[in-house]
Parts: structure tokens; sequence; C-alpha cells
């Protein structure tokens, strides 16, 4: 028997990227896949920021509990990096987890940067 399918995202929640998942909130959506959504940063940090997020909610990397789904989140990011032309020259991929990592919205997302040369350490 198959396992039951995943909830979907809450809409009407709090959360913003549930919200966006659910197409409450407008967001330049680049890649879907089953799960995942990839879009750009409403605040970028670099020339390509993107966003890739799972549609169901999971509030940070401490509270993924799925290993296969968090290696398809990043295949997902590596696939989003080529299409967005940046994987040759090079990017970064980023998980702010609280706040000590600087995580600021509490729904797991992977930051996607790249188009200019990354500094280390990170600030
Ligand atoms: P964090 O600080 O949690 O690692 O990253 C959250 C990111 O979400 C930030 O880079 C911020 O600019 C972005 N962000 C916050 N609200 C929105 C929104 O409504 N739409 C989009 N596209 N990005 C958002
Ligand atoms: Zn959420």
């Amino acid at each position: 028997m198959s396992p039951p399918p995943p909830p979907p995202p809450s809409p009407g929640g709090s959360c913003i990227f549930c919200r966006i998942a659910a197409g409450e909130i407008p967001a330049n959506v680049v890649k879907r896949a089953d799960g995942m959504l990839a879009f750009t940063d409403v605040s970028p940090q670099a020339p390509t920021h993107l966003l890739v997020i799972p549609t169901t909610h999971v509030s940070s990397l401490n509270d993924a509990k799925d290993a296969a789904s968090l290696g398809k989140l990043l295949g997902f990011a590596r696939d989003v990096a080529k299409e967005a032309g940046i994987d040759q020259k090079g990017y970064r991929v980023v998980v702010n987890t609280n706040p000590d990592g600087g995580q600021t919205v509490f729904h797991l997302h992977l930051h996607v940067l790249g188009g200019r040369p990354m500094h280390w350490p990170p600030g």
C-alpha cells in the first residue's frame, strides 16, 4: 500500500512561505517540482538569489525528519542553479537555521545565491 499523501500547504495560515506555496501571496516562481517550489527572494543579496522550499510546512532544518526529502530538495536547488545559468561559475546554497543561524522565516528554505563571487567566511 502506498503511503498517505502529504498534507497540503496550510492556506490562510500565518506562514508566509506556506501562503506562497498555496498561491495566496504572489511570488516570482522559477521552478516547480513534486512537493517543492523555487522563487526569487524579495530582497536579493546577489544578482541571482532564489529560495527553494518544500511546499508542506517544516519549520527549520532541525525539524526535517525525512532525509530523502532533504536530498530531493538539495538536488532541486542544484537543478535550479543550473537553469539560472550560475552552475559553471559557481553558487552558494545556504540554510540559515534558528536565530543564531540568521533564520527569519520559519519555513525551511534553501537560499541559492550566485552571479557574483561569494565571500568567506560569511558574516
Ligand atoms: P532567512 O533569513 O529566514 O534565511 O531567509 C528568509 C528570506 O525570505 C529572506 O532572504 C527574505 O528576503 C525572504 N522573504 C521574506 N519574505 C518574503 C516574501 O514575501 N517573498 C519572497 N519572495 N521572499 C521573502
Ligand atoms: Zn510554512
